[in-house]
């Protein structure tokens, strides 16, 4: 079974996703870091990507999508784990139609953290990872309100299905993690 991780910017959701990935062998697919590796490349979708990525804004989901079914396709025989994806309603659709035509199961997981704590945990990583969308409480802010007016309503759908849980990502790392792992061990 794949899984995909929810969670919104600071919450601590890429550091727990490779930690988990690390001891279950999933193979962690990171939208974000993807996306900044396309960025990076020098070619014309590069800087397509990057002038979405710099402000904060979601890059246009044919992108998306055609990055996640390469990612698919190359790592066909893997377990998992989505990190970024789907970010909005119609991601979800089309996301959940790929997993079902490839007849891949998942269940999600949303690791929940106050608004006002996971900004200021995004602006602590800024000065240590130099992203150029953390380098701004405008830029943090913009991805910070997508996340709750175009996130939130996936992760609501997911509840509904069934296929979600909620985790508090509030305490210290180990202990998310330990939370995180009790869920999966138990369902
Ligand atoms: P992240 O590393 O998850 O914070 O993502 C960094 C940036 O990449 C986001 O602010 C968006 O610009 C872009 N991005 C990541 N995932 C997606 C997605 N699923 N859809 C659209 N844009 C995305």
């Amino acid at each position: 079974m794949d899984l995909v991780f929810l969670g919104i910017q600071g919450s601590g959701k890429g550091t727990q996703a490779r930690r988990l990935a690390d001891e279950f062998g999933y193979y962690v697919f990171d939208m974000g870091y993807e996306l900044r590796a396309i960025a990076g490349s020098g070619t014309e979708l590069g800087n397509t990507v990057k002038s979405y990525i710099d402000e904060g804004h979601l890059v246009p989901a044919d992108i998306i999508m055609k990055v996640v079914r390469e990612a698919l396709e190359q790592h066909k025989k893997k377990h998992i784990l989505f990190d970024g994806i789907p970010r909005d309603m119609d991601q979800k659709r089309e996301f959940d139609a790929i997993m079902k035509e490839l007849k891949r199961t998942f269940r999600c997981i949303n690791i929940l953290l106050p608004y006002e704590e996971a900004f200021q945990r995004i602006k602590g990583r800024a000065s240590v990872e130099g992203r150029a969308d953390d380098a701004d409480d405008e830029k943090i802010r913009r991805r910070m309100s997508l996340f709750k007016e175009k996130t939130m309503p996936v992760v609501e759908k997911y509840i509904q299905e069934e296929k979600l849980v909620q985790v508090d990502g509030s305490g210290s790392m180990d202990e998310v993690y330990e939370l995180i792992k009790q869920i999966l061990l138990k369902t």
